[in-house]
């Protein structure tokens, strides 16, 4: 039995920084990882697939190149093997520079294997016994394989799986129209795949305002991605060349033909292999542990922090928390999740960049609201880059006039929705905003006329 003053399991995107601050204090740490180092994030979800984005992007830019004057001859050809070399050397690099570092921290002992709870402050990984009075739990989730009629009948890909494909599907069908199966399904299109995107409700990603739901279809399709929604009943079956989904879409032919199918319907803790059972860990109906305002679980001495805690669904919330525990732990400060303003982004081209509530969640609070929306078309920066797809969208509480969230899906939008996430956070007005004077040109240097533009929205809406 080895004994510790604490232990972390996962060395994903709060592990590995806690592991760090714990151990700076002077405590003698184990870090147990049963596979990959840097977790999700680095290996299978945004390190590879941003580098896949932008591959798909300069292959789109060379396409465009006539646009812009610029004439490339013959066609613009996309060698998938040498994307994918790209992909896994940004994660490799990452990889080892987590490994690296963690196995250089004097006190922190790395383990690797699957760690299981024996009791609340005791753990097994292999034929090692880990004893500790703080237990971190950092385990991450997995992509959800839902129970589709003929699932287990016919091949298909995960966001792990379809990493490593060296060539490009003929037709790629993306089950799931959210974050990450828009991601594939136009990067995949732009490397030159046929792509079919099949959603169960009636928008693309459901959560966002319709408007940018809309707006989000609109530029898909004009790439030529065929997208079905509302299908309500989807089944698989295999054919010679691939895999048949049956649809129950509202409009439509009743089956798609696909040459691959990627399953992207969202994820599920990693929670169901912890022997959470044995240290009395209550979890809620869905896999994610239970945990109160500071990331505390109900057994005293267990934390549980990202993906798996369902409080976050991000690298940057993931490492949030570990700046939450680590904040209370050693600093005798007192931050809290709810402190937490959501932000993220959705990497198709161009992105969608999110602060605070949409609409939607605004009205739930009751409250009056102003809103003002503008499109890319009438944005400066947007026309000289010729990248005049999407829009702008603010909202404001009308009374206390402070910021309540925006969007902006747009060229850009990922980095410039940063001003507003910034001015939320500060607790700002639209009037304080809108005296900033931003750097021209630019996406931001709209922000302020678009707080010019609040309109009362009206009730019903
Ligand atoms: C395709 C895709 C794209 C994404 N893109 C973005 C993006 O652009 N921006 C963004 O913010 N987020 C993105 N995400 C989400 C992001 O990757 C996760 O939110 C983030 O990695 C969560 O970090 P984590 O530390 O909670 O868990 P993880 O990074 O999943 O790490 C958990 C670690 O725990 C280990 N582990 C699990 N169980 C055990 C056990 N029993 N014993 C030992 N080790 C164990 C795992 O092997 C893993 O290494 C994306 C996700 C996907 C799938």
């Amino acid at each position: 039995m080895s004994a510790f003053d604490a232990i972390i399991i996962g060395a994903g995107q709060a592990g590995p920084f806690l592991a760090a601050r714990l151990s700076a204090a002077g405590m003698t740490v184990a870090l147990i990882e049963r596979k990959l180092f840097g977790g999700t994030c680095v290996n299978t979800g945004c390190m590879p697939t941003k580098t896949l984005v932008a591959s798909a992007y300069a292959a789109h830019l060379a396409r465009r190149g006539r646009d812009f004057g610029v004439l490339v001859d013959g066609d613009v050809r996309v060698d998938m093997a040498r994307v994918k070399a790209r992909a896994d050397k940004v994660s490799a690099d990452a990889r080892d520079s987590v490994e690296r570092r963690l196995r250089r921290l004097a006190g922190c002992t790395v383990i690797q294997g699957h760690a299981r709870f024996e009791g609340p402050d005791r753990l097994r990984v292999g034929d090692q016994l880990l004893i500790a009075p703080r237990i971190f739990i950092n385990v991450g989730g997995r992509a959800t394989i839902p129970p589709l009629p003929g699932i287990d009948t016919v091949p298909y890909l995960t966001n792990t799986s379809i990493l490593a494909l060296d060539r490009v599907p003929e037709h790629l069908v993306v089950v799931g129209g959210s974050y990450i199966g828009l991601e594939f399904a136009q990067m995949y299109r732009r490397f030159g795949a046929a792509v079919t995107i099949v959603e169960r409700t009636p928008r693309l990603i459901a959560r966002e305002d319709d408007e940018i739901s809309a707006a989000i279809a609109d530029i898909l399709a004009a790439e030529g991605i065929t997208v079905r929604t509302s299908a309500e009943c989807i089944t698989l079956t295999s054919h010679a060349t691939g895999v048949s989904l049956g649809v129950n879409c509202r409009q439509g032919e009743p089956s798609i033909a696909g040459s691959h199918v990627l399953l992207a319907v969202g994820r599920r803790p990693n929670t169901d292999d912890l022997g959470l059972d044995r240290a009395g860990v209550a979890t809620d109906p869905r896999g994610y542990i239970t945990v109160d305002d500071e990331l505390a679980t109900n057994v005293d001495g267990i934390w549980a922090l990202g993906d798996c805690n369902g409080r976050g669904a991000f690298t940057h919330t993931a490492y949030n928390d570990f700046e939450i525990v680590a904040a209370n732990l050693l600093d005798g400060d007192h931050r809290r999740v709810s402190e937490r303003v959501s932000g993220y982004a959705l990497y198709i081209d161009p992105p969608l960049g999110r602060a605070g509530m949409t609409e939607r969640e605004a009205r739930e609070r009751g409250r009056p609201l102003l809103v003002a929306t503008r499109p890319m078309t009438h944005v400066g920066r947007a026309i000289e880059k010729d990248e005049t797809l999407g829009m702008m969208k603010a909202v404001v509480d009308a009374e206390t006039r402070k910021i309540l969230g925006a969007a902006i899906l747009g060229t850009g939008g990922d980095e410039a929705i940063h001003g507003i996430l910034d001015a939320i956070n500060a607790g700002l007005t639209c009037d304080r905003l809108q005296r900033a004077v931003p750097i021209h040109p630019t996406v931001s240097e709209l922000i302020p006329t678009l707080l010019g533009d609040l309109k009362r929205a009206s009730p019903g809406n």
